[in-house]
């Protein structure tokens, strides 16, 4: 039986650039505080745990004083920064750049067109932490849409500009642009918009597709509340139906039906290479020689 891992799954480098900053802090200090989990996996973040990082929310954020908290790949709203300069906490940023400079852009939107009355939208996951990050540089201004229902939020008769969550599929961005162009055509109002998909994600998708096809059954790793994950999963399933999701190794409990001879092992940019090894390896171990 051949197990492949696919080489093109794991994190992407603004989830390793996180890690390795916690890893760096860790190392020296022993205890580092994390504003929400590192990344949606909750294997990675229970082992930097046993290295001493402590994951917080805002609220508890907002009870800390003189420490040092990281930021992850998301980024954070100025409010973030506002708060941690008020209760002198240093922060150890790891924001993505590419998240950091879609932040910039957005600001930059806001702050030239807030006096003509043009509304920011982004196609993005209403309470998402970078789509806060993003609402963020619009003091709180932006209109969040996820779905063509969600266009009704929009006032049509003012300009608009259009940004993209980063992990935001092409093709629902297509989507939106369309159902947009449409109504602007009606009223004649300026419409901008940026595709801002990171390609470390969007490129995963027809790789995806690709590798999953490629195999007679396949193990989708990830974790539970990765949005990347059920995407990409959802990609793999259509490719291939017998694709299973599963986050841990020990959930392989039975060997592959008779007459599986190739599987793949593949997972969203949140799910660690160790972990994808591990799935490997049981797979190999539960079916012998076959
Ligand atoms: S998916 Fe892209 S934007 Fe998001 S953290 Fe990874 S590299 Fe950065």
């Amino acid at each position: 039986m051949i197990v492949e891992i696919d080489k093109e799954s794991g994190f992407c480098f603004g989830v390793v650039n996180a890690i390795e900053s916690a890893e760096r802090e860790l190392k020296e200090n022993h205890s580092l505080f994390c504003l929400g989990d590192i990344v949606h996996n909750s294997l990675e973040v229970e082992r930097l745990e046993r290295m001493g990082l402590k994951t917080i929310d805002h609220v508890t954020l907002a009870s800390l004083k003189d420490t040092k908290v990281l930021l992850r790949a998301h980024g954070e709203p100025p409010s973030t920064y506002e708060l941690a300069l008020k209760r002198n906490i240093s922060i150890v940023d790891a924001t993505c750049p590419v998240v950091l400079q879609l932040q910039r852009r957005i600001h930059k939107c806001y702050v030239a067109t807030r006096s003509t009355g043009t509304q920011v939208v982004i196609y993005g996951k209403s309470g998402h932490a970078e789509v806060n990050g993003l609402v963020g540089q619009t003091e709180g201004s932006a209109i969040v849409v996820e779905t063509v229902n969600d266009l009704q939020k929009i006032d049509f008769k003012k300009d608009i500009c259009l940004f993209s969550q980063t992990t935001k599929s092409l093709d629902g961005f297509k989507l939106i642009v369309d159902k947009i162009q449409q109504e602007v055509d009606k009223t004649g109002v300026q419409f901008k918009y940026h595709d801002t998909i990171c390609r470390q994600v969007a490129n995963r998708l027809p790789n995806i597709k690709a590798f999953a096809s490629g195999h007679d059954y396949i193990y989708f790793v990830a974790g539970r509340k990765s949005s990347n994950g059920k995407m990409l999963y959802e990609e793999c399933k259509k490719a291939n139906p017998n694709s299973i999701f599963i986050s841990d190794a020990d959930e392989i409990i039975a060997p592959l039906p008779v007459g599986v001879k190739s599987v793949g092992v593949c997972g969203a940019t949140s799910t660690p290479k160790w972990l994808m090894e591990q799935v490997a390896e049981k797979v190999r171990r539960l079916n012998g020689d076959r």
